[in-house]
This record gives C-alpha cells, sequence and structure tokens, in this order.
C-alpha cells in the first residue's frame, strides 16, 4: 500500500485540461456546505457513507489547507481535505460517479533547531525569528510551571530549541513537536525535554507541567482509545478516532475538564449536543453526544474544571450512551490521554535509563545548536508542485 502511494504523477504530465486549486477551510465551513459550493453530490459524498466517515467530515479544523483538481469547466475532479496530520479525505469522480475515501497523507517530516539570543520575551523573539506563532507557543508552553519569564530572564539570555515539523506539499503542517527546549535564566540553562510517552519532563527526570485537564467522567470505562488514522483490515478503510470514548449510563454528569471559555455550544449531525471549550496553552476541548446541557451555559461563558457543563446521552451518530471527549492543540486533535492528569509517578529504573539516554541525545543536539549558532531557516518556502494520487482509487 506504502509504495503506491509514494509512485505519484505529475499533473502536469497527465492532466493538462486540469489545474490544482489551494483553498484554506474557513471558520464557518462545513463538508455539506463545501460540497453545495463546488456543486458535488450530497447522497453519494455524505448521506450514504456510513457512521464512521460521517463523524469523520466534522473533524475537518478550520485554517487547514485542502486542494480541489479541477477541470476547464470548473467541475471538481478530485479533492483532498487533510482531517488530522496523518489521515485526508480523498473526494474523486470516475465515470460521472464521486466517491469518497479516507487515505493517508502524505507527508515528510523535519527535525529543526534555531538559537536566539534574547532581546525581548522568549514568545517575542521566536516569533520575530521564525515568524511562527506555533513554536513560540510550544516553547512557553513547555516551561509554563518552571519558569516566570517576566522576572527570570534578562535580556542576553539564550534560547534554543529542538523541534519536528511535518510538511505537505511543501507547506508546513499541523503542530510542531517540541523535543527539547532550553533556556537560560541568568546565564544558566534550564532544559525540558519530550519524553517517548509525549510528556514533558525537567532534566531531573519530574513531570515538568502541572497537566491542565482533568478527566471529564470519573471512574468511567474508555471504549474507544484515540487514533490518528488505522487501516481497518476487514472494512478496507482508513479510520481515524480523534477523542476517547467513555461509556456511562445517560445522564451521568460531564465536567469541565479545564478552566476555559465556552466557544460551541449546540448540535452537530454527527457528534449530536456538542460543548467546545478553549482553555490556556492553545488547547481546545469537545464534548459530544450529550444528552442534554447544563442549563444556562452558552457561547461566552467561563466554565471552571470540575464544573458540570452537561450529561452524557446518545445523541447524532452514537449507537450507545458515551461521552466522546476531544483535545484539539493549535488546530490538530491530540490524544487526551497524554494530556489529562496522570497519577505523579516516580519513573521506574528501565524508565529513567531510557530518559536518560534521550536526555543525553538531545543535549547534543542543543549542544550543536548552540555552537553553530545555528538561525532559524524556513523550509517550507521551498514550494513543491502538488501532486494527486490516482493509483489508490479502486480499480474496476
Ligand atoms: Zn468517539
Amino acid at each position: 500500500m506504502k509504495l503506491l502511494f509514494t509512485i505519484l504523477i505529475t499533473l502536469t504530465t497527465t492532466l493538462l485540461a486540469s489545474e490544482v486549486q489551494n483553498y484554506k477551510w474557513g471558520s464557518g465551513d462545513t463538508y455539506l456546505t463545501f460540497l453545495e459550493n463546488y456543486s458535488l453530490p450530497t447522497k453519494e459524498l455524505y448521506y450514504d457513507l456510513d457512521k464512521e466517515d460521517k463523524i469523520a467530515t466534522e473533524d475537518i479544523m478550520r485554517g487547514v489547507n485542502y486542494q480541489l483538481l479541477v477541470d476547464d469547466t470548473s467541475k471538481v475532479l478530485q479533492a483532498l481535505i487533510p482531517l488530522n496530520d496523518e489521515l485526508q479525505i480523498h473526494i474523486y469522480s470516475k465515470d460521472d460517479d464521486y466517491f469518497f475515501q479516507t487515505i493517508p497523507i502524505i507527508s515528510e517530516t523535519k527535525v529543526d533547531s534555531f538559537t536566539i539570543k534574547l532581546a525581548n520575551s522568549p514568545y517575542q523573539d521566536i516569533v520575530d525569528q521564525t515568524g511562527s506563532l506555533k513554536l513560540a507557543s510550544i516553547f512557553v508552553a513547555a516551561f509554563e510551571n518552571t519558569i516566570n519569564f517576566r522576572r527570570e530572564i534578562k535580556k542576553g539570555d539564550t534560547l534554543a530549541m529542538v523541534y519536528e515539523q511535518k510538511y505537505r506539499l511543501g507547506r508546513e503542517f499541523s503542530m510542531p513537536t517540541l523535543y527539547v527546549a532550553m533556556v537560560e535564566t541568568n546565564g544558566k540553562p534550564n532544559y525540558i525535554y519530550q519524553n517517548e510517552d509525549g510528556i514533558y519532563y525537567n532534566e531531573r527526570g519530574e513531570i515538568a507541567k502541572n497537566f491542565l485537564l482533568s478527566t471529564p467522567i470519573q471512574n468511567a470505562r474508555i471504549s474507544s482509545y484515540f487514533n490518528k488514522g488505522r487501516f481497518h483490515p476487514i472494512l478496507k478503510k482508513y479510520r481515524a478516532h480523534q477523542g476517547v470514548d467513555y461509556a456511562a449510563p445517560t445522564g451521568t454528569p460531564i465536567k469541565a475538564s479545564g478552566d476555559g471559555r465556552v466557544t460551541f455550544v449546540g448540535f452537530s449531525k454527527g457528534y449530536g449536543n456538542t460543548i467546545k471549550v478553549k482553555h490556556a496553552s492553545n488547547y481546545l476541548t469537545l464534548y459530544a453526544h450529550m444528552k442534554s446541557f447544563k442549563k444556562g451555559l452558552r457561547s461566552g461563558s467561563y466554565v471552571k474544571k470540575g464544573d458540570v457543563i452537561g450529561y452524557v446521552g446518545s445523541t447524532g451518530l452514537a449507537t450507545g450512551p458515551h461521552l466522546h471527549f476531544g483535545l484539539y492543540s493549535g488546530g490538530t486533535a491530540i490524544d487526551p490521554l497524554k494530556v489529562v492528569e496522570v497519577a505523579k509517578k516516580e519513573m521506574s529504573k528501565k524508565e529513567k535509563e531510557a530518559f536518560n539516554k534521550i536526555k543525553n541525545l538531545y543535549n547534543g543536539y542543543i549542544q550543536s545548536t548552540l555552537t553553530n549558532e545555528a538561525l532559524f531557516i524556513d523550509t517550507a518556502s521551498m514550494e513543491r508542485e502538488c501532486y494527486f494520487s490516482f493509483l489508490d482509487t479502486p480499480k474496476t
């Protein structure tokens, strides 16, 4: 399968009369309005889909770049719309019919690093040097509970970070992943490392963050885990599950996972009664399939961690009562179980050894970044041609 996706046909050689167009998914866009706008058939491309595919169409995030392949009469021949950083919707026409499938995203991953001598604040200086709010916010979030930047950092202190960035069709794509961040306070370096478990630790191997989020339902059984896109061998389909499902009886109270502002209270076909809450550090939580909302709660309301915001139900496309709990960071779905409160346990001897290995490796990266005085390089500007894959369409 993988091989098929790597064999790509360029448009210029195969489709002389068609053109690739790039668009950004707008804040008010929905999948159904998208279909209507481009005169695409809603029956084949939405109403005939199964439950999971229908829900997937609600996971398209505002701001995501998508591509259309159109012919000279403006008819859409194909569309590629990312659902997360691994899976995308692929719409294509064949013999005057339209088809829907989810396929893996072809992306490239690069590890980059840079160092900056501070002039203002870590956030401002990173934005000034890189133009990336995302890099600035993951750096600041890493040190959130360890260092008070305003008080402890002086002009001339140095910061450095090593991170991984995905590129899709030559453009930066999705949130960067921080490997290691270093910032000096009075000339003394402080480090934060992302360990194999996806959690940030300091030099001593202690969890560096007071976790922002708590579990929205206590003592509930998890009936489905997070995954970004797995091939289902029986259905022969790629499936993503952009959250965690907690099975619980109808009416069980659902609690806000952290302090924040409610940005959405309403109904959608797939997720049913849904609430979205925006938190600090660019996190957004989503609570779906609810029976009902807490009285008086509306978009714009402020909630505290632990406040009841609604009740478990099975509205939308749900087979039984459960809470679908989603977590997004900078517009990308991430595994909620990596961010909800975990018991602060000591690392085992084996875990500590593995952590120390990662730490030594990352310290080496930081050292060479500092030695080389590596500046940020914008590799995303190396725009390449847009490709559509034709080989993954089912054979007749
Ligand atoms: Zn779910």
